[in-house]
């Protein structure tokens, strides 16, 4: 039995790095029923060793992301700029995934959820947050988690599995063949702890930050961890890796946090912050901070005093998240009066401070609210679409 009640966890030692694909044996992605390799997945530079494997030149690498991760494009055919005999090899010896999708929800403030299916029918959600200049999509990196914060929907479903760096991706590819708009902001805030996903959470990351890919700013796309200290450390080994970071906090004793995130009980608060402290020195940014407000749990006058001295040695930035309910869940959305006060004592102790609005709640959206469909009443719009 492991004393930490973390045994989901094991092994707990620091993953090995996921490095660039470039070196020995060419990288082999997760491949179809019938032995071909999926391209989705692949960052440019395990595309171009693909390439060279097969007896192409090196430069089709960048002409296959360009491709599927810039035009979007799934069908070798298409690919004009490829000769043809390379395209019919490729035909043979690989393919394009694309997630089926199966539902799609448009909340009152312009919110939109999508319900993606995987190839083992399994689900997955993803939400679309459009502002005035940005379009931010939220992207489930699991299906289920293993972390068992008490508040949140997605951990009743425990782990299901980890989603590939092509599923991943693919979700921020299917929302824009649907909108005909460009994501312009990625958050690894859906379903699923992005960290314990380490490797499809690390290759997705290098492909929507690669000029060759997505290439989205790094500071637009976000990693959020419920504190996974050995892969926050990883990921700061890695060569040419980098994304936002933000940690979910919750709570600001140990005694706390380990009741409502057993995570806590492996890495408690001050080697948690220790590491953000790491990170914002590393990267030379500022990492946020995320806090749930729980009505009567954590959201009192001495919790944002205690989270304001907590964070000083820290530089970080604070995002409040009133709790969204949970159907069954035992917490309770504090008042707009409290939230108010809270964020008050923050930001007079001199924080930058976010309160995260309710998009989407109206169609259970919001932080927290994802989970697996079959579970979820009918309410989704049914949309049937030929799987690739
Ligand atoms: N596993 C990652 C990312 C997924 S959750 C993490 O823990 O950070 C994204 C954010 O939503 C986290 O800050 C989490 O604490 C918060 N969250 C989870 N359930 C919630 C709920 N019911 N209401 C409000 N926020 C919630």
């Amino acid at each position: 039995m492991d004393p930490t009640g973390c045994s989901f966890l094991t092994p707990s030692r620091r993953p090995p790095p996921e490095g660039r694909g470039t070196q020995g044996t060419p990288f082999r992605g997760e491949s179809d029923g019938q032995g071909r390799i999926d391209l989705k997945g692949m960052t440019p530079e395990q595309l171009t060793a693909f390439a060279v494997a097969h007896g192409m030149r090196p430069f089709r690498g960048q002409q296959l992301a360009e491709w599927i991760y810039r035009h979007g494009v799934e069908d070798f055919a298409v690919m004009t700029n490829i000769a043809r005999v390379d395209r019919e090899e490729l035909a043979r010896i690989a393919m394009v995934s694309r997630l089926a999708v199966r539902g799609e929800e448009v909340s009152a403030d312009g919110t939109r959820k999508f319900l993606f299916e995987l190839h083992d029918g399994r689900t997955v959600e993803t939400v679309l947050i459009p502002d005035e200049d940005r379009r931010t999509l939220c992207i489930s990196t699991q299906v289920g988690c293993a972390m068992g914060c008490t508040f949140c929907l997605t951990a009743r479903q425990g782990l299901e599995r980890d989603l590939s760096a092509g599923e991943i991706v693919d979700q921020l590819l299917q929302v824009q063949r649907l909108t005909g708009e460009r994501v312009t902001n990625v958050v690894f805030m859906g379903m699923g702890e992005p960290l314990h996903n380490y490797h499809g959470t690390v290759r997705a990351v290098r492909i929507f930050t690669d000029a060759r890919a997505f290439d989205l700013s790094t500071r637009r796309v976000t990693v959020s961890t419920a504190g996974l200290l050995p892969q926050i450390e990883a990921a700061l080994q890695e060569p040419d890796l980098k994304f936002a970071l933000a940690v979910s906090l919750n709570a600001t004793t140990d005694a706390l946090r380990d009741q409502i995130m057993p995570l806590n009980r492996r890495y408690p608060i001050q080697a948690l912050l220790a590491m953000v402290k790491r990170f914002n020195r590393a990267r030379r940014d500022m990492a946020f901070i995320e806090y749930v407000l729980l009505a009567g749990v954590n959201d009192s006058d001495e919790d944002a005093h205690r989270l304001a001295r907590l964070l000083k040695p820290v530089r970080c930035k604070v995002n409040l998240i009133p709790y969204n309910a949970v159907e069954g869940g035992d917490y309770r959305r504090p008042d707009d009066a409290r939230v108010a006060a809270f964020r008050e004592i923050l930001l007079n102790a001199g924080y930058t401070v976010l309160t995260r609005r309710r998009r989407g709640a109206d169609i259970r959206a919001a932080c927290g609210q994802l989970r697996q469909a079959e579970r979820l009443p009918r309410r989704l719009t049914e949309r049937q679409e030929p799987v690739a």
